[in-house]
């Protein structure tokens, strides 16, 4: 039987992986708490891990979790910025899902976008008051405008495509730009001059830490609409409020927030948001703020559920190598490209 401690579980979570513990090979123990130095130690006597997203898995975190009998550690999301994939090379296997719905998130980006610039969110509010006045709900049409992709992977191509089909002008900005994909690159400065609408896609690192920041947004067209189902760090919240402030950006649509980890994915009705920055940003009517909603999707839930169990699975096979293992020992972190070779430890 092979034991996995569920880390920040919520309903949605449990009623996706239940199925497999039938099968008689796992075993879940689902906890509601995030994986922190203080919560490791509840993780000893497991095999494996399974965490998302908000959970830390630092160079401390990883220690404890050895020393305590854990040997993978399995993400059930694709971006891995929380882990610390050097420290635990040699210690602990990581896996992670690389792809589950990348639909799921653009199409939450178009939903976000269209929400925004046609004033949905404010229509259904006054309908519902039986409020049918129109004032103030102007809107524009996408067909014809820029909009500038940053990071053309799984997420963004389809993002590009949605973009296309309402006849939009689109421009992109990659690292490694997709050969033969028809997609238009151009380098950052031309995207920030010419994009009417700005949707980033690309992955959070060390590069791309406040890529939007004072600076770009100053090169931004006037009125431009930011979207980000990234992650939060990608964007200086504090320079996004100027900017908004100073009539400079017209509308910001966020699924992520920088500091996101201590405030999503809970019910806080009713308490007083700590966070004054987006407090501030939620409190603007030309902003909407999701809780990290966008793989959100059935679909979703059952691709993540069924490749973190394969990912579990295969590990503890003889000799067995996850595919999705995530190797710092190749000197570029990615899924593992030896393929079902052997283990790297
Ligand atoms: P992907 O790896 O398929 O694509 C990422 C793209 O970004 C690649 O084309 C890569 O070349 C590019 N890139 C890397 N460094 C770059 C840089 N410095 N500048 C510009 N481009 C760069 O990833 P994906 O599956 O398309 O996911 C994209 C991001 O979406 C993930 O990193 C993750 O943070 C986020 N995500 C969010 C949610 C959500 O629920 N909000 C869900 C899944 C993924």
């Amino acid at each position: 039987m092979i034991r996995v401690a569920f880390f920040d579980t919520k309903p949605y979570d449990k009623s996706s992986f239940e199925p497999y513990a039938q099968e008689g090979e796992l075993e879940f123990k689902f906890l509601e708490t995030r994986l922190t130095e203080d919560t490791a130690s509840l993780a000893h006597g497991f095999d494996a891990v399974c965490v998302f997203v908000n959970d830390t898995v630092n160079a401390s975190v990883i220690d404890q979790l050895t020393e305590g009998g854990v040997k993978v550690v399995a993400l059930r999301c694709a971006g891995y910025n929380n882990v610390d994939v050097c420290h635990a090379y040699g210690k602990v296997h990581v896996v992670h899902v690389p792809a589950y719905s990348p639909y799921a998130v653009a199409e939450h980006t178009m939903a976000l976008l269209l929400t925004s610039i046609r004033r949905i969110h404010k229509a259904y509010n006054r309908t519902r008051d039986f409020n049918f006045s129109l004032s103030g709900l102007t809107g524009f049409d996408l067909h014809g405008k820029t909009m500038g992709v940053i990071g053309t992977g799984k997420i963004g191509r389809i993002f590009v495509d949605i973009c296309k089909g309402f006849g939009m002008r689109v421009l992109a900005f990659d690292k490694f730009p997709a050969e033969d994909s028809g997609i238009q690159y151009v380098d950052l400065d031309t995207l920030f001059r010419e994009a009417d609408i700005l949707s980033l896609h690309c992955p959070l690192t060390e590069e791309t830490q406040h890529l939007i920041n004072a600076d770009a947004i100053e090169k931004m067209k006037k009125g431009v609409v930011i979207l980000n189902t990234s992650r939060g760090a990608l964007i200086d919240a504090e320079a996004l409020l100027d900017g908004i402030k100073a009539r400079k950006v017209g509308a910001a649509c966020l699924d992520v927030y920088e500091e996101e980890a201590d405030i999503f994915f809970e019910d806080r009705s009713g308490h007083i948001l700590n966070d004054e920055l987006l407090a501030r940003l939620i409190s603007m009517p030309n902003v909407i703020v999701t809780s990290h909603q966008a793989f959100l999707t059935e679909e979703a839930l059952c691709n993540i559920a069924e490749t973190t169990v394969e990912n579990i699975k295969a590990f503890f096979v003889e000799d067995g190598v996850s595919e999705n293992e995530l190797c710092y020992r190749c000197g570029k972190i990615e899924s593992c490209r030896k393929g079902r070779a052997q283990r790297c430890f």
